[in-house]
């Protein structure tokens, strides 16, 4: 489905990144206008001040069920009052991202790999968000902080990649993105350039031709977006991911599993399916983090593992994402696969097929795995340098 722009609104403010933004819907009050909220919907806005921001484009409400309060939009968008109900086990930097800060902006966890934080808003503010200590427009990375970040990737040799996140990345202006990705493209050894934005998905007329030229001369970069529900691929956000594939971005999606908004195999094969369809890659699909006033919103870790198991195997394997829980406190993204292997020893291993069916797998019989061609390939290459990035 299209979708609909208001009548009051003309093509050229509708079709304008700049004029959804700056009209993102806040109160309950402009929602009514559009949808018909629920009690409960009325509640989690009363209470949102004390919460974490409420901000919607008016481009993606207009995708919301105006009679139902269970759509999918409406509940990745709309507070409820759980949010207000914080458990002890909760926690406001769930990733222990504060303690792997080796720079204003900066998290480096990983060895190879950085997230730069470098902006604070984003197209939408969503009830699950994990990084809503950081997300809302109050304390933007400031000038000094960015090149304090750059300054630090670039003193920093075993960073290969940088991923620019935040907030999102692409509410910066076009020419101070491009001027930003210069900078780090300008280091000599990062090799790779990613982009986590939601804006695909909430606000895909940001996804215009000054963009895609800005971004097609810092190959090779990447972009990851946020679809969570088959609903979200509207004409509008599948023609966005489609300029980007055309600008030759390889473009993957990051799912985070919702209960009660994407947690049925059928919603998640059609959204894998037409994501694919729309040239978009599902990288990853997201156990729920255990952020602030989120428990509602997630499924326990058994009826992820089911999920899995209801894609993989029975749809294109290019549409299956990796199931991947992101440990409490910063250990990092760890999978969490259903177990396929039945048992495992030297002579056989028996595996379970995605039709449950048990079938025997004969083991080789060297078990010396060693590439004498390593030696001589890799002569005089220091080995990697596989250190945690920052130890908090
Ligand atoms: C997710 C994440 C990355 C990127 O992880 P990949 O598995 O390489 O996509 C890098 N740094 C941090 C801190 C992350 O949370
Ligand atoms: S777009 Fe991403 S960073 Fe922004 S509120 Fe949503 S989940 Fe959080």
């Amino acid at each position: 489905m299209p979708s609909v722009r208001r009548a009051d609104v003309s093509d050229a403010e509708w079709f304008s990144w700049r004029w959804q933004l700056a009209h993102m819907m806040t109160s309950a009050e402009e929602l009514a206008r559009i949808v018909e909220l629920s009690p409960t919907e009325r509640a989690g806005l009363a209470a949102s001040a004390h919460l974490f921001r409420v901000g919607i484009t008016p481009y993606y409400a207009s995708l919301m069920d105006p009679r139902h309060a269970s759509c999918p939009i409406r509940m990745q968008a709309i507070p409820a009052p759980a949010e207000g109900d914080v458990r002890d086990e909760e926690l406001r930097d769930p990733l222990g991202e504060d303690s792997h800060n080796p720079a204003p902006s900066v998290v480096h966890k990983y060895p190879d790999r950085v997230l730069f934080l470098v902006v604070d808003r984003c197209g939408i503010y969503c009830r699950h968000c994990n990084r809503r200590r950081l997300v809302g427009g109050d304390e933007p990375p400031t000038t000094a902080d960015l090149d304090a970040g750059i300054d630090y990737i670039a003193r920093t040799p075993r960073i290969r990649d940088v991923l620019l996140s935040g907030g999102d990345p692409l509410l910066l202006s076009t020419r101070r993105l491009d001027h930003l990705l210069g900078r780090l493209r300008a280091i000599p050894h990062v090799e790779t350039l990613r982009i986590g934005t939601r804006l695909p998905v909430v606000c895909p007329m940001r996804i215009d031709d000054e963009l895609t030229s800005a971004l097609r001369k810092h190959h090779p970069l990447f972009i990851n977006t946020h679809f969570n529900h088959p609903v979200e691929l509207t004409p509008e956000a599948r023609r966005a991911c489609e300029r980007l594939a055309d600008a030759g971005i390889p473009v993957g999606n990051q799912t985070v599993l919702l209960r009660g908004v994407n947690s049925s195999v059928r919603c998640l094969r059609a959204l894998m399916r037409g994501l694919l369809r729309s040239r978009v890659r599902p990288y990853y699909l997201f156990q729920g983090d255990t952020v602030v006033g989120t428990d509602h919103l997630r499924t326990p870790v058994e009826t992820a593992m089911e999920l899995y198991e209801g894609l993989r195997g029975w749809i294109n394997g290019m549409a299956v994402p990796h199931l991947v829980l992101d440990a409490p406190g910063g250990g990092g993204k760890v999978p969490i696969l259903p177990s396929y292997l039945e048992s495992l020893d030297a002579d056989t291993a028996v595996v379970r097929t995605y039709r449950g069916v048990r079938i025997a797998y004969p083991q080789p019989r060297a078990r010396d795995c060693t590439v004498p061609y390593d030696d001589i390939y890799f002569a005089g290459v220091a080995p990697d340098d596989d250190r945690e990035g920052t130890v908090g």
